[in-house]
């Protein structure tokens, strides 16, 4: 039968998976029904029945046309939203997956909400929630990603609410920065989420034995200048480094991981709240000290820059700062912040020598250099530093 889409040398008529089955014409009305009547004959012989109530004809054009599979089936009509292995697809509209990002961005929701209501107590909730939120949530919300096009505005409504989850493990205020979650918390950023397992497909595509049409598909599908996804693959390689996509895999997943971590990076600068949070120790993981202690929840709200202290909304006793109020009081205007009162500030240096926080000499010349000494090779304060010692 010739019916179907030709790429390259291979023709592709049919996908099947399991008892699921896709037929594609290229002609709408004559192709289609030669296919149908091909199946209708084959399950006639086999004892086999079409369940008519879960298949969909797409096509574009006017709707409104049927199609008779037999004698005994109810005729069916096409349409312009259908399902294959559970993903939405929509033949309307420029965005083929319109449907099925609605469904990514509720089934996000739905695990949130369901991990946050079951880990509230009993376990430690931080491992708990970032256990089920890896291992449950992300393999389901983000299903075939790797093959889509996904639009930034439903990528931003699932970095939105993992930053609730984020919250949740970090035990953070309503208001602190992304950056925050996906450093302490370990939460990868779903734009790179996506990257990564876009990579590892082409990877798996270009180096794996994989089936003759799938390769095919593949290259026809990158020769095709208007292709979005193609575009977007050309996009990563060049992100990763053009070579990549066929070296080590080992090399791949660390150069996917990189972009990751400098996406954060370039996000993390234009924070000035976040400037004294040092980096994770490993990228990606929930970082060792996280637990749902109090002590913790004290120490990841400084280390987001978010320790209540009425810089950035007002504090426990409804006061307002954004100066230092001891240091007002000695006639000096300091802006308020977690790293003034942990490294700075002369109101808390009994403290500070009590927990042995080391001496910062701030305003002398070598001050920018013991920073970087005292803070390696854990910390990426040096830039940040560097530009609050000038503005203070
Ligand atoms: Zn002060």
């Amino acid at each position: 039968m010739k019916e179907g889409v030709n790429f390259d040398d291979q023709v592709l008529s049919a996908l099947f998976f399991a008892d699921d089955l896709v037929l594609i014409s290229r002609s709408k009305r004559r192709g289609m029904e030669r296919m149908l009547r091909a199946r209708n004959r084959f399950c006639q012989g086999m004892d086999m029945k079409l369940a008519v109530e879960k298949t969909v004809i797409l096509t574009k054009g006017p709707t409104g046309t049927s199609w008779k599979v037999s004698d005994n089936d109810p005729i069916l009509e096409a349409g312009l939203v259908g399902k294959c292995l559970g993903i939405d697809i929509q033949v309307k509209g420029r965005n083929l997956i319109k449907g099925q990002e609605e469904k990514m961005v509720a089934t996000a929701q739905k695990y949130a909400n369901a991990i946050i209501g079951l880990s509230r107590n009993g376990l430690d909730r931080a491992v708990a929630a970032h256990t089920l939120w890896e291992r449950c949530a992300i393999p389901a919300v983000l299903y075939c990603s790797e093959t889509m096009i996904i639009t930034k505005g439903a990528l931003d409504k699932l970095d939105k609410i993992q930053h609730m989850v984020a919250r949740y493990i970090l035990q953070l205020p309503k208001p602190s920065a992304r950056v925050a979650g996906s450093m302490d918390a370990g939460l990868m950023q779903m734009k790179d989420r996506v990257a990564t397992r876009t990579g590892l497909f082409v990877w798996k595509i270009q180096n794996k034995k994989t089936d003759k049409i799938l390769k095919a598909v593949f290259v026809s599908v990158m020769r095709s200048p208007q292709d979005p996804w193609a575009s977007q693959v050309k996009a990563l390689k060049a992100a990763v480094g053009v070579h990549q996509l066929d070296g080590s895999k080992r090399l791949l997943k660390s150069m996917l991981k990189d972009v990751a971590v400098g996406n954060i990076f370039q996000q993390k600068r234009e924070l000035t709240s976040l400037s004294c949070m040092p980096q994770p120790r490993k990228w990606f993981k929930l970082q060792d000290h996280v637990n749902d202690s109090e002590e913790i929840l004290t120490l990841n709200r400084v280390r987001a820059g978010d320790a209540g202290l009425g810089n950035r909304r007002p504090n426990k006793g409804g006061q307002f700062y954004s100066h230092c109020p001891y240091c007002l009081s000695l006639g000096k205007a300091v802006k308020l912040s977690e790293y003034h009162v942990l490294l700075e500030c002369q109101s808390v240096w009994y403290e500070r020598t009590q927990f042995k926080v080391p001496k910062i000499p701030v305003n002398s010349p070598g001050s920018k250099n013991a920073l970087r000494k005292t803070f390696q090779p854990n910390c990426n304060i040096q830039v940040a530093t560097a530009s609050r010692l000038s503005c203070d």
